[in-house]
């Protein structure tokens, strides 16, 4: 199975990657506005109601910003550590999915193993998928 990856942008004004196998399409951390990372989907040809899910590997703005509006808009969840989704209590979003970073998850075709790394947020991992 062959995957790809796109960056929607990268900095610290903004984080969102894009991983797609062939039946599967998600979003890694959101962090721009959702007009923007709506504009910047358009620019590569992606339809946002193609996403999938979510997955967030920490709370910090450049990474989250996004979260709250664009599951609200599409209706798609959104995957990340407890200690992230603390961050986002106050959002009461009920589409949150909550891991544990020994957990290995499955989103559609993908297998998304994440692990946990030195960050200053409170439970911030990076994902490797296959
Ligand atoms: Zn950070």
């Amino acid at each position: 199975m062959t995957l790809r990856f796109a960056s929607l942008g990268s900095g610290s004004r903004g984080n969102a990657v894009l991983v797609e196998s062939d039946s599967t399409l998600v979003m890694v951390d959101c962090g721009f506005t959702l007009k923007a990372v709506e504009q910047r989907l358009n620019n590569l040809d992606k339809n946002p109601k193609d996403i999938q899910a979510l997955l967030v590997t920490h709370e910090h703005s450049d990474h989250i910003k996004g979260v709250p509006p664009f599951v609200r808009q599409y209706g798609i969840p959104a995957w990340m550590t407890h200690g992230t989704a603390e961050s986002l209590t106050a959002e009461n979003l009920t589409n949150i999915c909550k891991f544990n970073c020994e957990q290995t998850l499955t989103i559609g075709s993908l297998t998304v193993q994440p692990f946990p790394v030195p960050h200053d947020a409170r439970e911030p991992v990076q994902f490797v998928f296959s």
